[in-house]
């Protein structure tokens, strides 16, 4: 395989490469539950690392986060790591951790390149988080899998980050959740609230939870937060709707700042192998209704998805206006102000 060394400067923003859709779970509020996975091909090493140096190229970007499906269940993934570290690409796993229960397994990826686990737990708790999963044991194996993570922290430098896709069943559990999920040390937690894209099935419309339902759950959280004193984030829910919590509005970041491209294992469809991966703030899923064309912040967001705009409307849509935004940037402290403040 070729040596490809790149030079990629600082763009920010990743790759996302889903090799197999195949998982091991069966989460409820899946997004590729509905596709059609039995005569998928399994891309070759070879394959697959020259379509990602391709996009890499093409794009300027040097990290690519693999995702699924559930990513360890593609039979070559510790090669194409391999592959893509001595290509000079940062590697992010988006794996359930479950494979990772295995030591050997883990360490086999870490030593190949892995630099960032990124896993969701579902629940605090073994029977929330496997009817979740709807995969019995899929808990304790996940958890097995952090706890061989937290070990291997002791001893090797790598990212370790949990996500919680927050929908009906447990947005009531946010406090509880930071504070067991502090126990493992991550770098970070992300709150992703449940989306449901236009192709899923409709019954999964009754885990989406209202902007303003999630916002005081996070809210309420605030203590857990404070205790577990390391950075939360919430996605999926646009920065109207988060006034007070700006700082954890990952939307906002992804919009602006971050350019993300990918490729997703294809095969039912006609397509040969793989289909392009939509970014997902700036997908088709979503859309800026009415209310937004009076919001100053329009250009800078990537509105809401359709499917929340079905379920609950546009009312908790609050559009900035340009004498609210003045006010904000007047009160806002630059890092300057800071400094001569403390001087
Ligand atoms: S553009 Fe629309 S969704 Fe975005 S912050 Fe403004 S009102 Fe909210």
């Amino acid at each position: 395989m070729d040596q490809v060394l790149l030079s990629m400067g600082s763009r920010k923003g990743f790759i996302v490469i889903s090799p197999t859709l195949l998982c091991n779970n069966n989460c409820i509020f899946c997004y590729e539950n509905y596709r059609d996975n039995a005569f998928r091909a399994v891309p070759s090493v070879d394959e697959l690392f020259d379509r990602t140096i391709g996009l890499a190229r093409s794009t300027g970007l040097s990290s690519v986060a693999i995702s699924g499906g559930e990513p360890t269940l593609y039979p070559h993934l510790t090669s194409y790591v391999r592959a893509l570290t001595e290509a000079g690409i940062s590697v992010c796993l988006l794996t359930n951790g479950r494979t990772m229960a295995d030591e050997n397994r883990l360490r086999e990826l870490v030593e190949a390149g892995v630099g960032h686990f990124h896993i969701p737990l579902h629940a605090d708790q073994e029977d929330r988080h496997d009817a979740t999963t709807r995969s019995q044991g899929s808990f304790r194996q996940a958890l097995a899998g952090i706890q061989n993570i937290m070990a291997l922290r002791r001893e090797s430098i790598f990212k370790f980050s949990i996500v919680q896709v927050v929908h009906t069943g447990n947005v009531k559990r946010l406090a509880a959740f930071i504070d067991f999920a502090a126990r493992f040390m991550p770098d970070y937690i992300l709150f992703s609230s449940c989306i449901v894209e236009n192709e899923s099935p409709e019954s999964q419309q009754e885990l989406l939870v209202p902007f303003q339902e999630t916002v005081d759950a996070l809210k309420a959280a605030l203590p857990a937060i404070v205790a577990a004193d390391m950075p939360v984030y919430l996605e999926n829910v646009p920065p109207c709707a988060m006034r007070g919590l700006e700082t954890m509005c990952l939307d906002f970041h992804k919009y602006n700042r971050l350019r993300v491209h990918g490729l997703k294992a294809a095969g039912d469809r006609g397509l040969p192998s793989f289909e392009g991966l939509e970014q997902s703030i700036k997908s088709r899923q979503r859309a800026r209704p009415v209310p937004c064309g009076r919001c100053v912040l329009e250009p800078f967001c990537g509105g809401v998805y359709r499917s929340h705009l079905a379920a609950f409307g546009r009312d908790d849509l609050r559009p900035f206006s340009m004498d609210e935004m003045r006010a904000m940037i007047q009160t806002a402290t630059t890092p300057a102000q800071q400094d001569t403040a403390h001087a």
